[in-house]
């Protein structure tokens, strides 16, 4: 599958970091902090004056966006968020979140006034914004299925679509089929398990549908799957000759088989060109049909 190339859009609010995050922040990362000087303001940043020689991708293959929280990213309109972009429909991965190879990040020297950076790998920040909890692992050790514990599924976004990959300066490389393929299997078994909970909860009677959200919703409809808690609808039209309901953009009945639309059922593959002519369809049209539909016919048949 071809990938197209993006943009690296992001790369210049990653490249240093400022002072104070929340406290969420704070204990969502390894890094320490400069804790005591709140007014301190990094800019001495040693990535302006050099090209990285690959850059860090966050990508994400939901279609839901994610915002994490980090003291590590430079604040932007939203403050120190990272905001990996959805996955768009056709799209085999979102656009990435990117990090550079390496980060400068300010470092506290006890009773010095200095204010001295040491270099951060980007491959590290990126673990630790989409799993903390897993500071050496990657998209490889993950584990596809959580054991007992979901404990810290809200913050191991690895089950939720996201992982980590190198890409060129140009941001060229993108992700193999297989990391991105390992990701949608981690994303569907979250679902999957999702889907099994809402189920348990809608045997539970009233309380228990309650409790039944966004979530499970998000996870069926992610399947396509219609369930008690989560009914699908879709318009429907009535077969004008046996009055069966069907879908609006059904060419042809499937209870009576009467063609609704020739042009749409010959493309759908739901009825036969030898069928429109049977049927008596103006023999004009039928040929035109015919013609169209057959051409890939006639070509094999060509010597
Ligand atoms: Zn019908």
């Amino acid at each position: 599958m071809g990938s197209k190339p993006f943009q690296p859009i992001m790369v210049p609010p990653n490249a240093g970091i400022v002072g104070m995050g929340t406290q969420k922040a704070r204990q969502g990362t390894e890094i320490k902090n400069r804790e005591h000087n709140d007014n301190f303001i990094f800019t001495g940043d040693a990535n302006l004056r050099h090209t990285p020689a690959y850059y860090v991708g966050i990508f994400n293959v939901s279609d839901q966006e994610q915002r994490i929280e980090r003291p590590w990213v430079m604040p932007g309109k939203i403050g120190k968020v990272l905001i990996v972009p959805a996955c768009e429909p056709g799209q085999r991965v979102s656009r990435p979140f990117l990090i550079p190879d390496i980060v400068q990040m300010p470092v506290d020297r006890v009773g010095s006034w200095e204010l001295g950076t040491r270099g951060v790998d980007g491959k590290f920040l990126a673990q630790d914004a989409v799993n903390p909890e897993d500071p050496s692992g990657n998209s490889k050790t993950v584990r596809t299925v959580l054991e007992t514990s979901l404990a810290n599924e809200g913050t191991n976004l690895y089950h939720l679509g996201l992982f980590w990959a190198t890409c060129g300066p140009t941001g060229e490389d993108a992700p193999s089929d297989e990391i991105v393929a390992l990701a949608i299997s981690r994303l569907e078994a979250t679902y999957n398990r999702w889907i099994d909970e809402a189920q348990t909860l809608s045997m539970a009677g009233p309380d228990g549908v309650r409790q039944i959200g966004h979530t499970h919703r998000m996870a069926a409809n992610y399947f396509g799957r219609s369930f008690t808690w989560n009914i699908r609808y879709e318009k429907k039209n009535q077969c004008d000759n046996c009055g069966n309901p069907m879908p609006v953009t059904a060419s042809r009945c499937y209870q009576c088989k009467k063609v609704t639309n020739w042009t749409r059922a010959i493309a759908d593959g739901t009825a036969t060109v030898e069928e429109a002519i049977k049927a008596g369809v103006m023999t004009a049209q039928a040929e035109d049909l015919g013609k169209r539909a057959g051409k890939k016919k006639a070509a094999q048949k060509q010597p």
